[in-house]
């Protein structure tokens, strides 16, 4: 997500788009902005990337004070042109839009009620459910109503929104995604990784605190705690994964991180080898600090072709294998002949890491060693991270012994989990949740349906 209010008026959709496009790494279906434009909001999405679906947009120059824009990948709801964010809405309370990062955990109970209470909705997102909550408010103004429906949810949202002439930035009380804000000349950014303040030259920036609201508009910045502390539980897969090497999310980089687990990964899972590989790009900063380590050489063995996607992020298992196969290539002199320690981020289904090890073999590796910077995956996720059900997690099925003859390779062995909260500091407030099952919010009921 990103957001950009400036008191006068500027190429606030161009802004959006390269902010977004550095965000593209968050989402690849679907891609849109609204901005305000004459006292009304302009929206543009669709389906697609943000260059296949914004770039038309900029070769006019349209001036504004505020705008927001999304980046989807389906967590919640299907990737149908219905669930493209933003979201607008007009309604007693003023004109409405917003981009959501996260998933409400207690959205099915919600939408019950309100469509119990005759609500018809047009998408099948968590989102539009808070458009409805503030609709349906008997609160007198949009600020009330917008506090009384945040306190109503559960679970993951950091939101950029536009009510009227005002961007507001908002983030649950437990802080599961990330979400910064920052300033330049006289303009506001919100963001919600660093990575997209940094194509805009946005340097003085913070983080929005865990159940923090701002208002920004022409009267300035304005932030409260609209809710009771609770513990920060920030999602550690974004540390792990998600998030940019670039980035600073949580108020770590997340490159250097990535390098302490990779650090802490050799300290626990060492084996006598001639290289460490990683499997780019998300395994590269773990795979540096896995080198470093253990003194065994770094070597970049396999290719990525960066314009297929994300193939943890495509939707079905046909889509993934296909990718696999069109996204990463072994370089055959720097396998040849070698032990090689493959590293990965994580292991979901094992259909990746199977190929991947299949295609290194083929290119004449000795013997091939997996090591994943994560623990075992053994838990859905209601926060925002698109994690399969409990049957698919091979970790639930499989032992890493077991994982190692099914995929083909020599050993696997994960990351545990009490080295990952040492790593990213125990005491620092981290949901691990898809790792150790220990939710932080209410989610009974929801396992039942994984
Ligand atoms: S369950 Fe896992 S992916 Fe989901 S928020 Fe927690 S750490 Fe992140």
């Amino acid at each position: 997500m990103v957001g950009i209010f400036n008191a006068g008026q500027d190429y606030i959709p161009e802004q959006l788009f390269y902010g977004l496009f550095s965000l593209q790494h968050r989402g690849q279906e679907s891609a849109g902005i609204a901005y305000r434009k004459d006292e009304r909001l302009v929206v543009y999405r669709d389906l697609g990337s943000v260059g296949a679906v914004l770039s038309k947009y900029l070769t006019e120059k349209r001036k504004s004070s505020v705008g927001i824009g999304h980046v989807r990948y389906s967590t919640k709801g299907g990737n149908t042109i219905e669930n493209v964010q933003p979201v607008i809405a007009t309604c007693n309370k003023g004109q409405i839009a917003v981009s959501h990062n996260g998933n409400i955990s207690n959205a099915p109970s919600l939408n019950d009620m309100l469509v119990g209470e005759g609500s018809i909705f047009q998408s099948t997102s968590d989102t539009e459910l808070m458009l409805h909550l503030i609709a349906r408010s008997r609160c007198n103004t949009f600020h009330e109503a917008l506090i009384e429906t945040l306190k109503k949810l559960e679970g993951a949202f950091s939101l950029a929104m536009i009510h009227d002439d005002t961007l507001i930035a908002v983030r649950d009380p437990h802080g599961f995604r990330p979400l910064y804000i920052g300033t330049k000349d006289h303009s506001t950014y919100i963001a919600s990784e660093t990575c997209a303040m940094d194509i805009l030259q946005v340097e003085n920036r913070r983080e929005v605190k865990p159940g923090e609201l701002i208002h920004i508009n022409a009267d300035g910045v304005r932030s409260e705690i609209y809710t009771a502390p609770v513990r920060r539980k920030a999602c550690v897969f974004e540390l792990i994964y998600f998030a940019r090497p670039d980035s600073e999310v949580f108020g770590h980089s997340v490159h250097m991180m990535r390098k302490k687990i990779g650090s802490a990964l050799a300290d626990t899972a060492r084996v006598d080898a001639d290289v460490v590989i990683p499997v780019p790009d998300s395994g590269n900063s773990a795979a540096l600090g896995f080198a470093e380590r253990s003194g065994i050489r770094f070597e970049l063995g396999l290719t990525r072709n960066h314009y297929t996607g994300r193939s943890f992020i495509l939707p079905t298992t046909t889509e993934r294998e296909l990718a696999v196969r069109m996204k990463l290539h072994p370089v055959r002199p720097a396998i040849e002949g070698q032990r090689i320690i493959l590293i990965d981020d994580s292991l979901v289904r094992g259909t990746t890491a199977r190929n991947l090890v299949k295609l290194i073999r083929e290119a004449g590796a000795k013997e091939v060693h997996l090591r994943l910077s994560a623990p075992e995956l053994r838990w859905p996720c209601f926060f925002g991270i698109d994690i399969p059900t409990r049957k698919e997690l091979i970790s639930n099925r499989m032992s890493p012994d077991d994982i190692a003859r099914h995929i083909g390779a020599d050993s696997v062995a994960f990351l545990p989990l009490e080295v990952l909260r040492s790593s990213v500091g125990s005491d620092d407030g981290f949901c691990d949740a898809c790792f150790s099952g220990d939710y932080p919010v209410h989610v009974e009921n929801r396992l039942e349906e994984v």
